[in-house]
């Protein structure tokens, strides 16, 4: 896409745990303005990549570059204004409002337990209005159902203001509606507002229509590339097919043999 930069660069990236390597060799980039959907079979390594590109874990060799400079060489306050991180875990978080919730978002400029000024309520109130959960500000998150906590969890990352925001399969547990609905908010977020997304989903045919650009995890390594380059590659078929399950590559679907 033009007018989008380089803002993440994975170089001969190795990841893993001391007991074991998960993935090496991984060479990809992330871009401005596009929505990247990490897919992979379980156990692939989608998890460990998402949590060390988020800096929640070490990497084992290589490098990872955010806006040009080491992932490492970043004091904890600057990445957390450059990084936006969305678990799928349900937060232990009791007793807050939805509002209250969102506006932890602001903690990378206020500290923890520092007042909000005027403007940051004004971007809390925004970020909540922007994904369409005003009427449940003042709902307790315990009493959240998990697509509407999906919401909340993202807001709170807008509200964070950073460049990237890395999501931990956001769609999961949503109901069909619901998956497109927040896919289509992640997309609405790249193309207005210029954030890179990088999120890991199973939802693969969702996948394919709406992601600009996918890493595919398997075998130790990554390839990655709009949906069609994956596709004309051969590497979806090699994700998807088996006896009974067919990939057709012209029309990007998979189909069941019955
Ligand atoms: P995915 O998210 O694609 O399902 P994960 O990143 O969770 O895959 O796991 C990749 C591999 O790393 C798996 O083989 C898993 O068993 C292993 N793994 C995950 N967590 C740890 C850990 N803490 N220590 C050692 N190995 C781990």
């Amino acid at each position: 896409m033009s007018g989008n930069k380089e803002t993440i660069r994975l170089e001969n990236l190795v990841i893993g745990y001391e007991t074991k390597t998960v993935a090496e060799g991984i060479n990809a980039s992330l871009n401005s303005g596009e929505l990247t959907c990490l897919i992979g079979p379980n156990g692939a390594g989608k998890s460990t990549l998402m949590r060390t590109i988020c800096a929640f874990q070490k990497k084992l060799g290589g490098s990872i570059f955010i806006e040009g400079k080491e992932l490492s060489d970043y004091p904890d306050k600057e990445l957390a204004r450059k990084i936006g991180v969305v678990l799928t875990h349900r937060p232990q978080i009791q007793n807050m409002s939805v509002e209250e919730l969102v506006a932890l978002g602001r903690s990378p400029y206020t500290g923890f337990f520092g007042r909000l000024t005027e403007e940051d309520k004004r971007i809390v109130a925004e970020a909540i209005d922007m994904i369409g959960i005003t009427s449940l500000k003042d709902r307790m998150i315990q009493n959240l159902s998990d697509g509407e906590r999906q919401k909340v969890m993202i807001a709170k990352a807008i509200a964070q203001q950073t460049p990237l925001i890395c999501l931990d399969e956001p769609t999961a547990f949503l109901d069909f509606p619901s998956k497109i609905e927040t896919m289509q908010l992640l997309k609405k977020l790249c193309r207005e507002q210029g954030k890179t997304i990088f999120l890991s989903t199973h939802d693969l045919e969702l996948t394919l229509q709406i992601a600009d650009r996918i890493f595919l995890m398997q075998n130790g390594t990554i390839t990655s590339g709009t949906p069609q380059e994956t596709a004309q590659s051969g590497a979806l078929s090699s994700f998807i097919e088996r006896e009974g399950i067919i990939f057709d590559k012209l029309q990007m679907r998979v189909k069941i043999s019955r």
